[in-house]
């Protein structure tokens, strides 16, 4: 949870011993850079504290944020139609090359385990379709905060409002009046793209129900 001294990837962790020893020569530390592109045909990522957004995007060049993948999850889709995974929020993880992820899933105990997650993750991607369609940008943005800083342990994180608007695929002006409704309760402060998080329990009160639904259930609370 954040503010936890330890960094753990909640995948690796539910994997019996007998499995985590199995696989600990194929993991590297890897760190990930904000903005960073990650290659569906690359290496698997378990993030420690950097977060994953899997961005859906439309021909037209459109995209909205579908899904995060933090330290509860793992990064192993293998091809997405039209999805780009960009880093939202630069961390550690640790990295498994895919033949040897691929070996992994003749394994049935980490075949559960990996399946579970994404299950989790689809769960995850239907609660922000319904977000998108029914909550206001002021309670998704609340949401959409809550969810990077329970993955990344990190109460104050680097966001333009162009970045923001882009994620929550919303007007900029949209995000600027969110924002500042958010800093007028004393929930957030938000200054030249530095934004943090100064009253957590506040921010959940503000965030629409997609909060309890999907966050929660991600982190196994
Ligand atoms: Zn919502």
């Amino acid at each position: 949870m954040p503010g936890s001294a330890v960094r753990t990837n909640l995948v690796l962790s539910a994997l019996p011993a007998s499995v985590r020893q199995t696989i600990a020569a194929d993991l590297r530390p890897r760190y990930l850079h904000q903005h960073e592109t990650l290659d569906f045909t690359g290496d698997v990522v378990f993030p420690l504290d950097g977060v994953i957004s899997l961005m859906k995007g439309t021909p037209g060049g459109l995209s909205v944020e579908a899904a995060a993948v933090g330290y509860e999850g793992v990064f192993a889709l293998s091809a997405l139609e039209d999805v780009t995974p960009i880093v939202q929020v630069p961390g550690e993880s640790l990295t498994m090359a895919r033949s040897a992820y691929e070996r992994q899933l003749d394994n049935r105990e980490f075949r559960a385990v990996t399946s579970g997650y994404h299950e989790a993750l689809l769960n995850f991607a239907m609660q922000t379709a319904l977000c998108q369609a029914f909550h206001i940008i002021e309670e998704r943005l609340a949401y959409w905060l809550l969810v990077m800083y329970e993955r990344s342990y990190k109460s104050t994180m680097y966001l333009t409002q162009e970045f923001i608007a882009a994620i929550l695929a919303v007007q900029r002006p949209s995000v600027t009046i969110a924002a500042g409704r958010l800093e007028d309760r004393k929930l957030i402060s938000n200054a030249r793209g530095r934004v943090t998080i100064v009253d957590v329990v506040g921010l959940e009160h503000a965030a629409c129900d997609c909060y309890a639904a999907s966050g929660h259930v991600l982190l196994g609370a």
